[in-house]
C-alpha cells in the first residue's frame, strides 16, 4: 500500500486541509523542502512557486528561522501564564510596522484573527452584519465561509463553501461584488446601521490578484466611517509579503483592524489581530468581558521566534527588493511569451505574486470578469508544467508567489517550462 493511500485510510480525503488533494495528483506526498524547492516521496525535485498557499516568503527552511526556532525549542516552552519578553517584542515591532496597528494580539492562524475581528466589531457596535465580498477568503468559519470561488450561476446568491452553517449566521453576512463603489453606498443606503464590519482583502489574492481601485477602497473607507463600522483589512497574504506595513501603508487606507498571518513567521503557524487601541481593549482577560479571547498556543515560544527572526530579515536585507524583481520579471516573461504564442492570455498580481489567467485582456477587476477565464487551460498548463519541475498549484484561479529564496536561474526555468507547457495543451 502507498503512503497516501494508507493516508486516505486514517484520514479523510488523505490531507489535513482543503485544497491540499490535488485531481490528478492524489498520490502526492511531500518529503523534504529547501529554499525555493520541494522533493517528493520518489525523490522527484519541484520548484515551488505555490509556497504552501504564501506563507515561506524567504523560502522554506530559511536557515536564520530555523536557528531561531531551534534555540526557543530547547530554551522556552509554552508556560501558558504572564507573557514572554519576545512576545512584548514582537507585538512592539508590529504595531511599529502595520500602519493601524495600536494594539495587537496573537492566535495561531488566520481563520482565528478573523473571526475575533468580526466578534469584537459586533461586541463593539452591538449590530449583527457583516460585509464581505465575491472572491475574497477569510478562513474556515462559519460567518465568512461562503462566496470565494463561486460557480458563475451562484454568483449575486448566497454560496456557503460548507453545510452545517446555521442559516441565521449566513443571513448575517452580505456578499457584495468586489472594486463596485456604488454597490457599497447603496448596502449602506439601506443597511448601515445594522453592519457591525466590512471585512476584504485589499488584493483578493485567493482568486488570483484583483487590484483594488482608489475609489473603491476611498468608499469603504468613507461609508464605514459614516456608519460607525469597523473596517477590517485581511492582510494575511498581503501583510508582510507586500511590504512591512502591508498593502495598507501602499494604498494608503488605513482600516479599523488589520488581520495578519503567512508570511510573519515564514510558515510557522501564526495570525494576529490589531488595530485601534479602543477597539483591541474591548478584549477582555476574563471570560464574559465585552469580546473574549484565548488560545492555548497563543504566542507560542517557538513560532514568536520564527516571526522575530523573519521580520528581521525582512527588516535588514532586500528581500521585498529581490521577490517584487523578479515577481515582475515572472509576469512581463510570461505575458511576453504568451504574445508571441498568440495565446489569448492577462499576465497579473502584485510585488512578488503573479497569476496568468487564460482570457483577453485588459487585467480583471472584478470576481465577474473572472468567469471568462479559461479554467481547463489554466489548470492544463500547471499540470504540464509539473513535469518539466515546476509546481504552480493545478487550482482554478490559484496564485504563485516569488520567495528570497528563488533565483534569476529560477525564472529562466519557469519560462522556458511554461513555453514548453503552454505547447503541449494548446
Ligand atoms: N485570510 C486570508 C486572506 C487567507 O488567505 C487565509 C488563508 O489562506 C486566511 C485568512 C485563513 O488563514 P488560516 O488558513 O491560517 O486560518
Amino acid at each position: 500500500m502507498t503512503l497516501a493511500e494508507r493516508a486516505r485510510r486514517v484520514i479523510p480525503g488523505g490531507v489535513n486541509s482543503g485544497q491540499r488533494s490535488i485531481p490528478g495528483f492524489t498520490d502526492l506526498v511531500i518529503a523534504r523542502t529547501r529554499g525555493s524547492r520541494f522533493w517528493d516521496q520518489h525523490g522527484r525535485e519541484f520548484t515551488d512557486y505555490h509556497a504552501a498557499f504564501g506563507p515561506a516568503v524567504l523560502g522554506h527552511n530559511d536557515p536564520d528561522v530555523a536557528a531561531a526556532t531551534a534555540e526557543a525549542g530547547t530554551t522556552l516552552a509554552l508556560a501558558g501564564v504572564g507573557v514572554t519578553e519576545a512576545e512584548v517584542a514582537l507585538a512592539e515591532e508590529l504595531t511599529a510596522l502595520v500602519p493601524s496597528l495600536e494594539k495587537v494580539l496573537l492566535t495561531s492562524t488566520g481563520s482565528e484573527a478573523t473571526f475575533h475581528a468580526l466578534r469584537v466589531a459586533r461586541a463593539a457596535t452591538g449590530r449583527d452584519l457583516v460585509v464581505k465580498f465575491q472572491g475574497c477568503y477569510h478562513g474556515w468559519h462559519d460567518a465568512v465561509s461562503l462566496n470565494v470561488i463561486s460557480a458563475p450561476e451562484r454568483v449575486g446568491t448566497k454560496d456557503p463553501t460548507s453545510t452545517g452553517i446555521l442559516a441565521p449566521v449566513l443571513d448575517a453576512t452580505l456578499v457584495l461584488p468586489f472594486n463596485d463603489p456604488e454597490a457599497v453606498r447603496r448596502v449602506f443606503a439601506e443597511h448601515g446601521r445594522d453592519i457591525a464590519a466590512v471585512i476584504l482583502e485589499p488584493v483578493p489574492h485567493n482568486v488570483g490578484a484583483l487590484l483594488p481601485t482608489d475609489t473603491f477602497l476611498r468608499t469603504l473607507r468613507e461609508e464605514c466611517t459614516k456608519a460607525g463600522t469597523v473596517l477590517v483589512f485581511d492582510e494575511v497574504i498581503t501583510g508582510f509579503r507586500h511590504g512591512l506595513g502591508g498593502y495598507q501603508e501602499i494604498c494608503g487606507i488605513t482600516p479599523d483592524l488589520t488581520t495578519l498571518g503567512k508570511a510573519i513567521a515564514n510558515g510557522a503557524p501564526i495570525g494576529a489581530l490589531g488595530g485601534r487601541a479602543d477597539l483591541m481593549d474591548l478584549f477582555s482577560t476574563r471570560p464574559g468581558g465585552p469580546a473574549f479571547f484565548a488560545g492555548t498556543y497563543n504566542g507560542h515560544p517557538q513560532v514568536v521566534a520564527a516571526a522575530l527572526a523573519t521580520l528581521r530579515k525582512l527588516r535588514e536585507e532586500p528581500v521585498h527588493e529581490h521577490i517584487y524583481r523578479l515577481g515582475a520579471r515572472a509576469r512581463d516573461g510570461l505575458a511576453a511569451l504568451y504574445r508571441e504564442l498568440d495565446v489569448p492570455a492577462v499576465v497579473t498580481g502584485f510585488g512578488s505574486v503573479f497569476v496568468t489567467y487564460f482570457m483577453d485582456g485588459p487585467a480583471p477587476l472584478t470576481y465577474d470578469d473572472l468567469l471568462a477565464n479559461d479554467a481547463a487551460r489554466f489548470i492544463g498548463v500547471r499540470r504540464a508544467l509539473t513535469d518539466h519541475g515546476i509546481f504552480e498549484l493545478p487550482l482554478n484561479l490559484k496564485r504563485s508567489h516569488v520567495s528570497y529564496a528563488h533565483t534569476d536561474d529560477d525564472i529562466d526555468r519557469l519560462l522556458e517550462a511554461t513555453a514548453k507547457a503552454v505547447r503541449t495543451v494548446l
